[in-house]
């Protein structure tokens, strides 16, 4: 039996997670879950799964303890957080958090020796060498929780990466594939929000319509699967169905197709090395018809070279590229600047950045820098 917690139990991720791990009560057990702030909800998932621990937003456990009476223990905020990783009980922290708060108990729940499987792209931007250097040191594993990094994981489990000439990730190109540069200056927050093939928080479908989550992708895959840069290559993919391919030294590349449904990768970590049935709906390739590939554009596209600018300038140039993306996504979201304005204020934040190492003290110097900087580029833009 595998004991977990769940770490964002009310976003897409944690919802995913409870549906897979909820087809398989012989096999695993929740024992904690955390929210920030969806309190109904998070209190009738705690109900349904008959949690021990639940951790909820500053300011919030009352209004918990109040609905889930006193047989279960709250906890509160990023301290919430950290307690329930190091809970003797759990053997594999799920982390389905949005952002950099997720960095911190992933840190503290690999240094507690639990297993971390983590949809939280930021943690390995940021922090890619720590995380992993930790996971290695303890014998305990990091696995990513992604459409394409997943597939990606289990199949390099049994390879030498000797035989691979580069792995390929799809992108599907989001709601802007095939818009001029002038349409893309003036898309509104609803057109960005409209990805054509995923639904997902409002953070990461921005970052996929920037294409800054498929960067993010080639930096993560850079550290889960100690690939080069050069090895890690982006294609744009419109249907979703392919979703990673690794070419062989010999010429051959393997591809993996499903349909899109994220509890497929959530489903295949979780029960790795073994197969087994998924809720997942069969693939039909007869249905889906075409499957059609260009290469992403770079100009209309500047984040996906940021991403590439930062992980080759290295230390702490990737946290000043996640947390400036996040201070303009966020000024996006609240129509403070314009869609095209996101590259803008990450690459003049990451121009004004001098590079320090990439341990954790200087990537949290780094990134509280990054925040302050960001604003102050935003609040000029207006
Ligand atoms: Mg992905």
């Amino acid at each position: 039996m595998t004991r977990v917690a769940i770490l964002g139990s009310t976003g897409s991720i944690g919802t995913s997670t409870l549906d897979v791990v909820r087809a398989m009560p012989d096999r695993f057990e929740v024992v904690s879950i955390s929210a920030g702030s969806r309190v109904d909800e998070v209190c009738e998932q705690a109900k349904a799964f008959g949690v021990k621990r639940v951790c909820i937003g500053e300011g919030l456990g009352d209004a918990v303890r109040e609905r889930l009476g006193g047989s279960v223990e709250i906890v509160e905020g990023n301290d919430g957080l950290v307690q329930l990783v190091e809970d003797g009980e759990i053997d594999t922290v799920i982390n389905g958090l949005v952002a950099g708060v997720g960095i911190r108990p992933t840190v503290a729940a690999l240094e507690a020796g639990k297993h971390v499987a983590t949809a939280n792209k930021e943690t390995l931007v940021v922090a890619g060498e720590v995380v992993t250097g930790i996971a290695k040191t303890k014998g305990v594993r990091l696995v990513p929780l992604d459409s394409e990094l997943t597939p990606l994981w289990e199949t390099l489990q049994e390879r030498s990466l000797d035989d691979v000439k580069r792995i390929v990730l799809p992108a599907s190109g989001g709601p802007f594939f095939d818009a001029s540069l002038e349409t893309m200056e003036q898309v509104s927050k609803a057109e960005a929000l409209n990805h054509p093939t995923w639904k997902m928080g409002p953070k990461i479908t921005i970052d996929s319509a920037t294409l800054m989550n498929k960067g993010f992708e080639v930096i993560e895959s850079h550290w889960f699967f100690g690939l080069p840069i050069p090895k890690i290559s982006v294609i744009i993919h419109r249907q979703s169905i392919v979703h990673c391919m690794i070419e062989y030294i010999d010429g051959g590349v393997m591809a993996h197709l499903t349909t899109t449904d994220m509890r497929l990768p959530i489903h295949q970590a979780l029960v790795h090395p073994d197969k087994v049935p998924s809720p997942v709906e069969p693939l039909d390739l007869v249905k889906v018809g075409t499957l059609s590939f260009f290469e992403p554009d770079l100009e209309r596209f500047p984040c996906l070279q940021l991403c590439y600018d930062a992980i080759e300038a290295g230390g702490t140039a990737p946290a000043v590229l996640n947390a400036s993306n996040e201070i303009a996504v966020d000024a996006f979201l609240e129509e403070r600047i314009g869609f095209m304005d996101i590259p803008r204020v990450v690459g003049k934040a990451l121009e004004a950045h001098e590079v320090g190492p990439g341990d954790l003290e200087h990537i949290y110097e780094a990134d509280g820098w990054a925040r302050r900087e960001a604003e102050g580029i935003v609040e000029g833009m207006q």
